[in-house]
């Protein structure tokens, strides 16, 4: 098929012509000045992406890497950590954890909301004796299309007057919507670069704070290649204790480049825009969100049911033989019964547009019950908020 091909799953997302270009170039000595340069610049900016003063932790790994990464370097063999099941994503957070001799608690969830502060408060209140050493939540589930509110369980844990860790995965909502890892009081917050941050999969991040750090001091879990201590300790110089991701951190330093020019409220503005009108197209085809809690509505991506009876799959299959469009496929327990559209990252206008009316045409071609006008109610709030001068 001619034209570029529409990506539009809740990432790997679109990469700009700027990151590519970039990238694009002969690999550096990573020993070497020009190395080093770059690396003090992606730091500087990689703190300022998070919201967090202290070290942020690149590693050569795709996000499930710096999940591991953020329970080795803080607990010890047979801890108990809370994970709340808002979705896929934070199951297997905590199969990780699982597999690393911790003691998982899940706190059960009905994949239709994000991690509820209150049932927190209500686990940590009983657990006088603060067995549970951390608290592991997905800031915005990717399987589901919702989102916790950070603040609230930082808040949770506080009430209760509970001294476990706050680990935040903000894999899909880094850079898409507002995240403060300091102000929010997080501990160790995992991040990844394929979505929000417009980079290609392949490095992922923890940030750092205090408290985690004075964790890993006596933390026992063993760790070699995920240990932070020597990755901070090097990194002071602009270097690795291993090879790392030398042309991504090329990607890596344009795309914080092109963020710092927007604005992060500008970002935050466009992708809340771009997901009212996902919703507005989603209401008028007649589609159920499956995320069911209005405030919770991820900024980053939507989860859209489709009809008993009708299968995601085969619309997801004739939207990519017809149209060359990808959507998400549903994850988990929810396999043919959603489809996602994600709209994060490099994204505007008319290039959503474009992917709501090929899932608008696919519907038709996949003769799943809907009706029409998704597209319609999608210009609406995009011609809406130009009346109000939200930039596009
Ligand atoms: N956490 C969330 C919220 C995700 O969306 C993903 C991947 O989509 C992951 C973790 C796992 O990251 P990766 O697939 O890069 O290992």
């Amino acid at each position: 098929m001619t034209g570029r091909h529409h990506l539009f799953i809740p990432g790997p997302s679109a990469l700009p012509d700027d990151v590519m270009r970039a990238m694009d170039r002969p690999t550096i000595d990573h020993r070497g000045p020009a190395f080093q340069a770059l690396a003090h610049d992606v730091q500087d900016g990689l703190r300022w992406i998070f919201g967090c003063a202290g070290p942020v932790v690149t590693y050569p790994a795709s996000g499930s890497g710096a999940w591991e990464a953020a329970l080795v370097n803080t607990l010890s063999p047979g801890d108990q950590v809370l994970m709340y099941e808002s979705g896929q994503f934070a199951s297997l957070w905590a199969e990780i954890a699982g597999r690393l001799s911790l003691k998982a608690e899940i706190l059960p969830g009905d994949w239709r909301r994000g991690a509820e502060a209150q049932r927190i408060e209500d686990r940590l209140r009983a657990d006088p004796g603060h067995r549970i050493r951390a608290v592991c939540v997905v800031h915005n589930e990717t399987s589901t299309g919702c989102t916790a509110d950070i603040p609230a369980i930082r808040a949770a844990l506080d009430a209760a007057g509970h001294p476990a860790l706050l680990m935040v995965d903000t894999i899909s909502s880094l850079g898409s919507i507002p995240y403060r890892a300091d102000d929010w009081g997080v501990d160790v917050t995992v991040g990844g670069s394929q979505k929000g941050l417009m980079l290609p999969p392949g490095i992922s991040f923890n940030a750092l704070g205090p408290k985690a750090l004075e964790a890993a001091k006596t933390a026992t879990l063993p760790r070699s290649y995920w240990a932070w201590e020597p990755v901070i300790r090097l990194n002071a110089d602009g270097f690795f204790p291993y090879t790392p991701a030398t042309n991504t951190l090329f990607g890596l330093r344009a795309a914080l480049a092109m963020m710092r020019a927007e604005g992060l409220e500008a970002i935050f503005a466009r992708h809340r825009r771009l997901a009212r009108a996902t919703r507005a197209a989603a209401t008028a085809w007649g589609l159920e969100l499956q995320c069911a809690v209005p405030s919770e509505y991820s900024a980053a991506l939507t989860a859209l049911r489709v009809p008993e009876g009708a299968s995601a799959d085969r619309l997801r299959q004739v939207a990519l033989a017809s149209f060359d469009l990808s959507l998400g496929n549903g994850l988990g327990k929810l396999a043919d019964r959603v489809f996602r559209i994600g709209h994060l990252g490099h994204l505007n206008d008319l290039s959503l547009i474009s992917a709501l009316a090929g899932v608008e045409m696919s519907l038709g071609l996949a003769d799943i019950a809907h009706q029409r006008g998704g597209v319609a109610a999608a210009m609406g709030v995009m011609a809406e908020a130009q009346r109000q001068g939200e930039p596009a």
